[in-house]
């Protein structure tokens, strides 16, 4: 199948073998990894290896820690605020879409939260520039949307916050191209787009931001924990690290973030050309300064034309090309993990369709 489901979503065709080659006796010692103690120190070894390739993947100077929680990164709209926005003041929020908004609405179950930009109800959809960002001197954090999943934006650049805390959801981009991580004080990922299966999200914090959590939250939501154990307080979602592992040793191999950017930008430029060179055949939901590079979000001229695409598109193998439910039109989801070829075999079959039906 041309995979281009938004998540879980496709992942790299050599780690699946490696996992399945490995799945019932992992590394010789007779056992599947799913079967052994997570303080085994073929698990640790996994755990730390883990962390290790994270941060040098992203370049974190010293004094950040890559923790594994479970929740997905929905948790973290709930445990950022229960954290973070104590002692009367508050998290300010980049509002851009359907996920900033229940990040911001998880801050507010908590108390207050502000806005510090919003370009969400605009349309074409867009990301807002740097100097857009309106930042409370008092604010307790930022939060940030780094790309939004479901309206295909991504942000070009990144604001400077100053000596304000400034935080990621990177969910649906991380890993995805070069950035520079020392401008966030926190980045958070739920694993199931770019990283690896669901059941594990990676959490990158920098100690001396971690230090200012409130306490007297309960143990499973509190950072801390996941810091002082090395994220083995309890019980961890062993196979989705492991998996993890695999794939970002298959980045490593593949040249890292500069690679993955190269090849990002190849891929989806072939389908934003079949867009754009359509003569309004086709038309992207996004702003072309804000586009997407992981998700890319367009539409034809009614929805009756739209159907047919989808079922022509299921018939020639194209996967996931329904756009969210609570959107509706067409998105392609070109994450790290889906090939060239799928790109370019969608493209021509774009380019096909427009011809037979434009
Ligand atoms: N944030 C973004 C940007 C997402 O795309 C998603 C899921 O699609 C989430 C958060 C929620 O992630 P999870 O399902 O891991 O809770």
């Amino acid at each position: 199948a041309y995979n281009f489901n938004a998540g879980p979503a496709a992942l790299p065709l050599e780690v699946l073998q490696q996992a399945q080659e490995q799945f019932v006796d992992y590394k010789g010692i007779g056992m599947s990894i799913m079967e052994i103690s997570h303080r085994s120190k073929e698990y640790e070894q996994v755990n730390d290896e883990t962390q290790q390739l994270m941060a040098e993947l992203l370049g974190l100077p010293e004094g950040y820690k890559v923790l594994f929680l479970q929740g997905g990164a929905s948790t973290q709209f709930a445990m950022i605020p229960m954290n973070f926005a104590a002692g009367g003041r508050s998290g300010s929020y980049v509002m851009t879409g359907s996920w900033s908004e229940k990040a911001y609405q998880e801050a507010q179950l908590m108390g207050e939260a502000s806005i510090a930009a919003s370009t969400d109800k605009e349309k074409p959809l867009r990301m807002p520039a740097p100097s857009e960002i309106q930042v409370p001197a008092d604010a307790a954090y930022v939060h940030l949307t780094s790309n939004e999943t479901i309206a295909g934006t991504q942000f070009a650049e990144f604001p400077d916050t100053g000596e304000v805390p400034l935080i990621g959801d990177m969910s649906s981009d991380i890993l995805s191209r070069e950035f520079d991580a020392s401008k966030f004080a926190m980045i958070y990922a739920g694993a199931q787009k770019n990283l690896g299966p669901s059941g594990v999200t990676v959490v990158i914090l920098r100690e001396d931001f971690a230090k200012q959590a409130a306490k007297g939250i309960p143990t499973m939501l509190r950072y801390e924990t996941y810091l002082k154990n090395n994220s083995l307080y309890n019980t961890p979602p062993v196979y989705s690290v492991y998996m993890v592992n695999l794939v970002l040793k298959w980045i490593k191999e593949k040249g890292g973030l500069a690679a993955m950017e190269r090849s990002n930008r190849e891929k989806t430029g072939l389908i934003y050309s079949a867009i754009d060179n359509s003569g309004g055949f086709y038309e992207g939901l996004a702003a072309r300064d804000s586009r997407s590079i992981m998700n890319l979000t367009f539409k034809l001229s009614n929805e009756e034309l739209e159907k047919a695409f989808v079922a022509e598109a299921k018939a020639n193998g194209f996967v996931g090309l329904p756009g969210h439910r609570s959107v509706g039109h067409l998105r392609a989801s070109t994450y790290n993990a889906v090939p060239y070829e799928s790109c370019k075999a969608l493209a021509e079959f774009m380019d096909e369709f427009r011809r037979k039906n434009g």
